[in-house]
């Protein structure tokens, strides 16, 4: 369908080109379409024409498709002349379109080279920090909604960059994965959550400690290993480990990715569903991954207590999954009045400000466990 959905679109970008200039795909869903004698209004035009070729949904199958553009514009001669220079301007140029919204298109500017520098910069800081010990790792608590007791914690990474200071994943998760980095950085994180759920363990702590996943690092059939290493290194009990997989990991789902699921049960350590209810997965189908916990995505959970569409989404999410057999997280609790509605619910668990942030180890010796 992928392949069949990039021909469609190839062709609706040659025939609505009109011969003014060439298109190629550079790869993904990338595409390159040079203009070789067109003014500003020229360009305007083509790219009014081109979002609006792409605008109708695609139908393959019987499915419809829709699609966004994000154009990026570079000019010669005023951002340059050779291929290389055009090229990196206008995929810095696409950068920002995204960044508004998509479907929309952006000329390059030069304040964009700073922010492309920085992207830039990021990708070469993160190759050193493993090395230089840069990466920490922050842990926020999970508590029982019935008597707040902390049974678990999340482990969140963070970065500790040398000039820009403590940076967040929203600041270079994306980054390190196209960079192919996230799958080192996944597995420290791994070893480093496994060895503090350890020394938790011995002292009389039995945390379950959550990890996050990328689905970059389900590819390549190395996951398994770091897991298995990861829990031999620290000697935890598989049981108090639990592997957080965002829904793009089941969009994505091969004979592969199923064997490593399969795999990772059969040692025993959990698996959940991240910002359960972003993406299109059903509960059926999850429920035969062998998942174990749900974790309702903070939008749905927020406004429970105001909006009573999002308490009827929220709790039929809670209900549904319980019928299922998979226990129930809230994630994003922010309030005491969010809380007793989760405790009417039933719903198991909860993560949020209400109970703490986010804290290096230091912060989170303090409350009492179950
Ligand atoms: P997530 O796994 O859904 O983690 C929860 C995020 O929500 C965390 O953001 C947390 O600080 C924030 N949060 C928790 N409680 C509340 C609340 O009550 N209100 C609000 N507004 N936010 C709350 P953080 O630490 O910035 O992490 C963002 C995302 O980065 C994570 O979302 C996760 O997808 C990703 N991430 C974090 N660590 C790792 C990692 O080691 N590997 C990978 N692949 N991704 C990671
Ligand atoms: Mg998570
Ligand atoms: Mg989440």
């Amino acid at each position: 369908v992928g392949d069949e959905f990039l021909c469609e679109l190839a062709r609706r970008l040659t025939t609505n080109l009109q011969r003014m200039g060439t298109v190629g795909r550079q790869g993904g869903d990338e595409f390159i379409v040079f203009l070789p004698d067109a003014d500003e209004a020229a360009i305007e035009q083509v790219v009014a024409r081109l979002h609006q070729a792409a605008a109708k949904p695609i139908v393959i199958d019987g499915h419809e498709l829709a699609v966004s553009l994000s154009t990026g514009i570079a000019v010669c001669p005023d951002d340059g002349c050779d291929f290389q220079t055009l090229l990196k301007k206008a995929d810095a140029a696409m950068y920002h379109a995204k960044a508004a919204g998509r479907n929309t298109h952006r000329y390059f500017t030069e304040c964009m080279n700073s922010r492309f520098a920085t992207h830039v910069s990021i990708s070469s800081g993160l190759r050193r920090a493993l090395e230089r010990d840069e990466f920490v790792v922050f842990y926020q608590p999970q508590v029982r909604v019935t008597d707040r007791a902390v049974v678990g914690v999340e482990a969140l990474i963070r970065w500790n960059h040398p000039q820009r200071g403590l940076l967040g994943p929203a600041e270079f998760i994306t980054i390190a994965e196209d960079a192919g980095l996230i799958v080192p950085i996944g597995a420290w994180v791994l070893r480093e959550a496994c060895r503090q759920g350890t020394q938790w363990w011995r002292e009389g702590r039995p945390l379950r400690v959550a990890v996050n996943l990328s689905a970059l690092q389900f590819r390549g059939g190395g996951l398994e290993d770091a897991v298995r290493s990861a829990l031999d290194e620290s000697g935890l009990p598989p049981d108090l480990l639990e592997l957080e997989l965002t829904e793009t990991v089941l969009l994505n789902v091969t004979d592969d990715v199923l064997t490593t699921i399969r795999r990772l049960r059969q040692m025993g350590v959990h698996l959940s569903i991240d910002d359960f209810g972003t993406g299109y997965s059903s509960l059926a189908y999850i429920r035969r991954l062998a998942v174990t916990r749900l974790k309702i995505d903070r939008t749905f959970v927020a406004d429970i207590d105001t909006d009573p569409e999002a308490a009827v989404i929220a709790g039929t999410i809670v209900r549904m999954a319980h019928s299922l057999g998979l226990t129930t997280v809230a994630e994003g609790v922010e309030s005491e009045a969010v809380l007793r509605i989760l405790n009417d619910w039933g719903c198991d668990l909860a993560q949020g400000y209400l109970f703490g942030r986010p804290v290096p180890v230091s912060g989170l010796d303090a409350p009492a466990t179950a």
